[in-house]
């Protein structure tokens, strides 16, 4: 026996069957033997999968996350490689003050804290700009 999530197409309303086989699902279907429980509509088709997806934004918290972060990053520029550097001029006095971003080693991330340099890391990894498609 094997359930199928079936979609009422008069009414939209879905519900669950079990059948023997998808073979008879399709015979019971053909002869108008399913029907809504709601409506008695034979027009049943089986409802689109994956219904239990989280939807985009919404309630997911690694999406309210990556949002969060796009927010904090939106006046940050991307130094790629040179984050350690850039950082460390901009703390010194040397470079402009402005707020980067980029990626560095454990060991240069360290180093800068050791330096008294105020970094953070990012909550999620960032995707250089030149990789995006
Ligand atoms: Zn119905």
């Amino acid at each position: 026996m094997i359930v199928f999530d079936l979609q009422c197409r008069d009414g939209g309303e879905t519900f669950e069957a079990w059948f023997r086989s998808n073979a008879d699902f399709e015979e019971q279907r053909d002869a108008g033997l399913v029907q809504c429980p709601f409506c008695q509509s034979a027009k049943i088709a089986k409802a689109p999968m994956a219904p239990r997806v989280p939807r985009k934004g919404g309630d997911n918290p690694l999406a309210r996350m990556a949002a969060a972060q796009a927010e904090m990053l939106k006046d940050s520029r991307w130094v790629g490689d040179q984050f350690a550097d850039t950082a460390r001029a901009i703390h010194s006095g040397e470079a402009a003050p402005e707020q980067v971003h980029g990626s560095a080693t454990l060991e240069q991330a360290k180093a800068l804290v050791d330096e008294g340099v105020p970094v953070a890391p990012l909550p999620l990894p960032v995707r250089p700009p030149n990789q995006v498609n």
